[in-house]
């Protein structure tokens, strides 16, 4: 059984189980990449690890898929939130894609005094990370929170979690990562690309949970930054090592 095809599905998965496609999944599985009846696709919902499907019905805005075996078991990742200021529309596009690829638990984007875009979609970078999670092979979708006030943020800050508060006043500083980061719940902070204020950086400095680090000699924009930084971190404490 083989399926090249990945595709996310808001519904149980298990043996046997019947999965009604969505008139955008039909057209795309059917009308798109001409799958017929008796074809396999992968499919993952998040939760129930990934299973290979047959068609069952083909139609071109209906059809119905039934699921064989398991393929794959539900892979969780480490717990790293990604916290982040939304830059531009295309640049926030890619913080989230690679952010779900690179194993976020979480995004959460957050309004800082020099956050340019106000506005985001939220249901549109959620879409963002679907994608990414169907073409990386995995089975677990990162949520993407709804956009929160920096200050709002941190009174209402788990008091588990550590920050890993990526401080481009500190750029040049040797990167002391291993003695920053160490096991645990984590979310790493990054700020847009006005970086982050005098009274912002006053108040993580002061946080008793955060660690500030450099991400060496140059200042990187917001959306290298996050990637670094998950790179870091990954290596150091999650699932790349
Ligand atoms: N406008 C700021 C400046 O000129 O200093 C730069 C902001 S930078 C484009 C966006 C974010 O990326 C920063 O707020 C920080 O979180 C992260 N960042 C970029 N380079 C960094 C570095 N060398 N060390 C630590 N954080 C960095």
């Amino acid at each position: 059984m083989k399926a090249k095809i990945r595709l996310y599905v808001d519904h149980a998965l298990a043996a046997g189980q019947s999965i009604p496609l969505t008139k955008e999944q039909a057209h795309y599985l059917f009308g798109v990449m001409r799958l017929a009846e008796g074809a396999f696709v992968a499919l993952f919902n998040g939760r129930d690890g990934e299973y290979i499907a047959r068609v069952a019905e083909a139609g071109k805005r209906r059809g119905i898929l039934v699921c064989e075996a398991q393929s794959k078991p539900l892979q969780m990742p480490p717990d790293v939130w990604l916290c982040f200021a939304p830059i531009k529309k295309a640049r926030t596009d890619f913080i989230v894609e690679k952010a779900a690829e690179m194993g976020a638990a979480r995004i959460c984007p957050m309004q800082t005094e020099f956050t340019n875009s106000e506005r985001i979609r939220r249901d549109r970078l959620q879409a963002h990370a679907v994608e990414a999670a169907e073409q990386c092979g995995g089975t677990y979708v990162p949520e993407v929170a709804e956009i929160e006030r920096f200050g709002r943020m941190l009174d209402n800050w788990p008091d588990d979690r550590h920050i890993l508060f990526c401080d481009e006043a500190l750029v040049g500083d040797k990167l002391d990562f291993e003695s920053a980061a160490k096991g645990g719940k984590w979310a790493i902070f990054i700020g847009p690309e006005g970086g982050f204020s005098d009274a912002e950086r006053t108040r993580l400095g002061a946080h008793p949970l955060a660690r500030s680090i450099s991400l060496g000699p140059r200042i990187l924009r917001a959306d290298t930054a996050a990637v670094a930084a998950l790179t870091l971190w990954q290596k150091q404490c999650g699932d790349w090592q």
